[in-house]
């Protein structure tokens, strides 16, 4: 439920541009408002919340602070690196470097205080909070603290990206990730009542890139912490003046990024701005008149000259840290920090063994994407990249299965290799350092196709068992649920075919199929010297699981290659109600009866016709679809889809003809809708009988397989429907 709000939300408050300085540095307004909207509940538990936190608030904050308050809280952090092995996959090092300069701030110990304006000196507040590294998993694992996703989750990121989050109420959970689409935020983080709302997204999440840039972390860390916006927590900088519940926080419109003197001596807002507080002593009442200027340096404002949280900020996080709410209160007990280890030394642990494959490579290109599939003996490479992590590595080792131009390398970080030997290729990587060694060992790491070509035109696959595929590799790069598979309970013509699994048996609070592919490729075909019209043929069956119009995101693409995988061209493709011609289901679809399936028809120019032709058909999830079937994949010189029988005389058509391995029979169902189909030998003898109902006057085509007519020679077709009987012959050879 809430995934399909908070992506709406991401269109909604999008902010263009890609340049540091024209992103929107934080979104947890947009996030929270959007919160509110959807489920107006939360605006009364948060009233409750800002209630307690009120009556702890209740003292005057002088200019000496809250003078008794002097623990030390500390906090146990995790950082998740949600990424696909690009700039995202921020190193070990560079996060212990960040993670350090974000706990200053919350110390009063960040060097920038010192530039911090005259007026606002007396209320720089210290927050005595102290931020750890977790040195223990929940699991009761030791850990550094980092731990890695590798998922396209990171590319148009969301709260799904947050997935693998570790309990709210004992570490607080911050993802890096590349991006958030084309909606151009920096991070954004939820406040402890959202927090407690959904404790599965309560955290930080933020572009990689902003790791340790402009206190952008430190921000988030403050609505994590109850801090809102200077400007208010429903308003937008630069548009009204607003008040964040704070009162050493001068009332301010709030400012975009820059460092300019316009946002620093920036007095629209605070002119003659005071506040009385009622003596608590029986005493005088006193006024406290603070600074004519708004507080530009804050952390919590946008304009990344941001040095200082105020007093009553640093007063509010603690109430925060001492509230149940969302359990943060738990995260600073003894109990918990022996728990997670936050007050533990970083433990010296082994490597974590991991590699990827960049890139094929060939003389003057690189192609995009990943690619795992490239013929053997193929001039192009696939290079190999070492990722290990999680402690300075010492020595890597490589082996590589099928006959590889390189088939052991040691400490060589890229390895590009070629193989002689067909097949799944296995590759195994090993990572050492002082304190121990891991082993990456992937059974499936690449696959050097075979060049000798299945078949030509008339070739005909109908996938009858998985012995059928050896050759036809698919790759799930993302080792999930979303995939390609051999299926047997459904077929166009008999009981087995092959499916995309689309449709999502998870919850889908963690994760969004959105952003996945996946890939299936053929054999080689040799079309070399092929003439006139060219197809690849096949039927599918799809639906969705909604009709909504943001639910037809899955398409599927088909691609060609005549450079054995280094070079890819796409041919056609589906998508939408094009693909799920079965309309919507919400549980998961398995075709029944021959009409589920649509005939495809995707034009071969003769470009790509060559000796060593493959195929891939590429499919992409979207968040409603439903499982989509392929079966009888064929090359014929006539396409499947029949627009030509509409055209002529002609009631059916049969394809190829003659044929060795079967033969499309493809018909226009007449006036009743009834349909039937007999096939008789030349002594008269039927050897096929079909009688169905299909929509009237709707085209449709079903395969005449090898196995209905077993002995070579000629066959008599006949169709009949809306009262008439059409008749051909059937060549078999
Ligand atoms: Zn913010």
């Amino acid at each position: 439920m809430f995934r399909k709000v908070l992506l709406s939300l991401s269109v909604a408050a999008c902010v263009s541009g890609t340049a540091i300085a024209q992103l929107q540095p934080c979104w947890s307004d947009e996030h929270h408002n959007h919160l509110l909207k959807v489920h107006p509940q939360l605006a009364e538990y948060e009233q409750q919340f800002e209630e307690q936190v009120a009556a702890k608030l209740a003292a005057k904050l002088t200019e000496a602070g809250d003078a008794n308050d002097t623990v030390y809280y500390d906090v146990p952090l995790v950082v998740h690196v949600v990424h696909d092995y690009g700039v995202e996959n921020l190193s070990d090092d560079d996060i212990y470097e960040a993670a350090k300069n974000w706990a200053l701030a919350f110390v009063k110990k960040n060097a920038d205080t010192a530039t911090v304006l005259p007026a606002f000196v007396p209320y720089i507040g210290n927050a005595r909070i102290r931020l750890h590294l977790a040195t223990i998993d929940p699991n009761g694992n030791p850990t550094k603290g980092v731990v890695r996703h590798n998922s396209y989750l990171t590319f148009a990121a969301a709260d799904e990206a947050k997935y693998q989050s570790w309990p709210n109420n004992k570490y607080i959970n911050i993802w890096f990730i590349n991006s958030f689409g084309s909606s151009g935020a920096a991070a954004y983080a939820y406040y402890p009542s959202s927090g407690a709302f959904m404790p599965y997204y309560d955290g930080v999440i933020s572009l990689a890139s902003y790791l340790n840039t402009s206190k952008t972390i430190p921000h988030e860390l403050g609505h994590v912490l109850n801090l809102q916006h200077v400007w208010g927590n429903n308003n937008n900088a630069g548009v009204a003046c607003g008040n964040d519940g704070v009162d050493d926080t001068p009332p301010t419109k709030g400012h975009t990024p820059g460092c300019v003197s316009s946002a620093l001596f920036d007095t629209e807002c605070a002119v003659g701005y005071s506040k009385t507080y009622i003596s608590m002593s029986g005493l005088a009442d006193s006024v406290v008149d603070y600074p004519d200027t708004t507080n530009a340096q804050n952390i919590m404002d946008y304009t990344y000259c941001s040095n200082m949280f105020t007093k009553g900020q640093c007063a509010r996080m603690r109430k925060a840290l001492t509230s149940a709410t969302a359990g943060r209160n738990n995260l600073i007990t003894t109990a918990n920090l022996a728990q997670t280890g936050a007050l533990a030394e970083m433990p010296d642990l082994p490597p974590v063994a991991d590699f990827f494959v960049n890139k094929a490579v060939a003389v003057g290109i690189v192609t995009d994407l990943k690619t795992k599939f490239l013929t053997f003996n193929n001039d192009a490479s696939f290079s190999f990249k070492n990722a290990s992590w999680n402690d300075t590595i010492s020595s890597i080792h490589w082996e590589f299965s099928n006959g590889a131009s390189l088939p052991t390398s040691a400490s060589k970080g890229i390895v590009n290799n070629q193989f002689s030997v067909p097949g799944w290729v296995t590759v195994s990587l090993t990572a050492t350092s002082n304190a121990g060694s891991d082993v990456m060992i992937d059974p499936q790491a690449v696959y050097a196709a075979d060049t000798t070509p299945v078949g030509g035109v008339g070739y005909s696959q109908s996938f009858a068992s998985a012995g059928d595929i050896y050759n036809w590799p698919m790759m799930n790069y993302y080792h999930n649920q979303f995939r390609w598979q051999h299926f047997t309970g459904a077929g166009k013509d008999d009981n087995s075919c092959i499916r995309y699994r689309s449709f999502d048996t998870s919850d889908k609070i963690y994760g969004t199929a959105s952003g996945d592919y996946d890939d299936i490729f053929t054999p080689a075909f040799n079309l070399e010297g092929v003439s006139g019209d060219l197809y690849l043929n096949f039927f599918s069956a799809g639906m969705v699981t909604s009709l909504s119009s943001s639910a037809l995101r899955d398409s599927l693409e088909v691609d060609v290659t005549t450079s054995g995988g280094v070079r890819w061209v796409k041919l056609g493709g589906y998508r939408g109600t094009e693909l799920a011609n079965n309309g919507s289901k919400s549980s998961e679809f398995i075709p029944g009866a021959s009409s589920s399936w649509a005939a495809r028809a995707i034009s071969v120019p003769a470009a790509y016709r060559t000796r060593q032709t493959f195929f891939r058909l590429r499919y992409r999830p979207g968040d409603n679809g439903n499982n989509l079937y392929v079966d009888n994949l064929a090359l014929s010189s006539l396409p499947a889809d029949i627009q030509d029988i509409s055209k002529s005389n002609d009631q059916f058509v049969l394809y190829p003809n003659p044929a060795a391995n079967g033969s499309t029979l493809a018909f226009r169902a007449g006036n009743d809708g009834n349909v039937k189909i007999s096939i008789r030998d030349v002594s008269g003898r039927i050897v096929f009988e079909q009688s169905e109902n299909y929509v009237q006057n709707s085209i449709y085509s079903t395969l005449i397989s090898r196995e209905k007519t077993p002995v070579a020679g000629m066959y008599i077709v006949t169709v009949t429907t809306g009262g008439a009987n059409i008749t051909g012959k059937l060549l078999v050879y």
